[in-house]
């Protein structure tokens, strides 16, 4: 694009209603936030499930580890290799029940450092149709084959993999739950499927992880079984801080710290983001019921609330609750006037959904208290009935 067409190009994107900025936000408790002027909003757009950004033991140990710095210096290879993260690296290879794990900065570096490491000319990617970004862009660069399947269709899956002949590798790739409808990948049928095509699965539990499975640990034990090859997943969601992990047999995490370019060219997180990491993984390890059980009673006294209420959603296993409104303004309106309202909700739009399925996407947390989601209801309500 010649720099002199982007002028015309934002007037474009401002003209079909998609122009987007950035509104600071401090987040003061894990569910409440306050903008620059004061005004106080509760959140349900946030991935913080557990809440696990503001528990008193994981400021803490991120406080404790700020004094090795505010930044970690470097690389980890070269000269920033923190305790906390090859600390973080064991404890979520163990509770992924993996041989290893690698840190890379985010979850999207990860993806896009796991397929550019691993993939290449000659072999093959399948991957869903609705999967995350990081993962269509980590299909980009690693120059592999791609082929697209339709979300979660089992059948269309293996008709690629059987016509789709390659001397190289096959890898099948899938969000584990997916952010816009918060529903969960059919792994007893991936896992099928790449035994019978020998191909390597890639499980992306950003949204699984500390969210499903009675402990938490994410897909595989949503359904009670492993066949995962390579766990994918990010510190940023439920684990309350940053960065993104890879966990997987040795020979792969050796593979990936030796040659994935993500990982060995960019200067790692700082020991305070791993021991944040660190202490919000052991919380959860250590009391599953206390945070699992709180996210669980929460979301489900959120559906029932809203059911109540009229206001339908679409059905899933997770606290990720779609509200699917159609039209592009109606969602962008009605996230405009709970706003107003002090409720904090995301309007998703094309292209991230179809088009015509422009939706309301909130995410419950373990943090919300009752008061906060009885408010965000009785105004989710109001809102509907005023002028829709
Ligand atoms: C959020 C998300 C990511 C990106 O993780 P970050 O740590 O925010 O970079 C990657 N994959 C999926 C499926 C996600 O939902």
């Amino acid at each position: 694009m010649k720099l002199s067409d982007i002028s015309k190009k934002l007037d474009e994107i401002r003209t079909e209603g998609r122009f987007r900025k950035v509104s600071d936000l401090r987040m003061v408790t894990a569910s409440k936030g306050v903008d620059r002027q004061g005004k106080e909003y509760i959140v349900f757009n946030s991935n913080d499930y557990l809440g696990m950004t503001h528990e008193r033991e994981v400021e803490k140990a991120a406080g404790l580890a700020i004094s090795y710095g505010t930044g970690s210096g470097g690389a980890r290879l070269t000269s920033g290799a923190v305790f906390e993260l090859s600390d973080l690296e064991r404890e979520i290879a163990h509770f992924k029940h993996k041989e290893d794990a690698v840190i890379f900065n985010t979850g999207y570096m990860t993806n896009l450092g796991v397929l550019y490491a691993l993939a290449g000319p000659g072999d093959v990617i399948f991957s869903d149709a609705l999967n995350h970004a990081s993962i269509v862009d980590g299909c980009r660069i690693s120059r592999a084959a791609v082929k697209v399947y339709p979300h979660s269709d089992m059948g269309a899956l293996e008709k690629l993999l059987q016509e789709t002949e390659t001397a190289g590798q096959r890898f099948i790739v899938t969000d584990g739950v997916f952010s816009m409808d918060g529903d969960v990948a059919d792994l007893p049928s991936l896992v099928k499927l790449k035994g019978k095509y020998e191909a390597c699965l890639i499980v992306d539990d950003a949204h699984a992880t500390g969210v499903i499975g009675e402990t938490g640990r994410g897909t595989a034990e949503y359904y009670h079984m492993e066949g995962i090859d390579i766990q994918v997943g990010t510190l940023s969601k439920s684990l309350g801080a940053e960065g993104g992990f890879a966990a997987a047999d040795r020979n792969i995490t050796d593979y990936l710290r030796n040659c994935s370019r993500p990982f060995i060219f960019s200067t790692s997180i700082a020991a305070s983001t791993g021991a944040a990491a660190l202490a919000a993984l052991r919380l959860l390890e250590k009391n599953p019921e206390k945070y699992m059980g709180a996210l669980r009673q929460n979301t489900a006294y959120m559906k029932e609330k809203l059911r109540k209420a009229g206001i339908s959603f679409l059905p899933g296993d997770t606290s990720i609750i779609p509200i699917v409104m159609g039209r592009e303004e109606a969602a962008m309106e009605y996230a405009a006037r709970c706003r107003e309202r002090g409720i904090l909700l995301s309007a998703i739009r094309p292209p991230s959904v179809p088009a015509g399925t422009s939706r309301i996407r909130l995410t419950v947390t373990a943090a919300h208290t009752r008061e906060e989601l009885d408010r965000a209801v009785e105004v989710m309500r109001e809102c509907l009935t005023n002028d829709t």
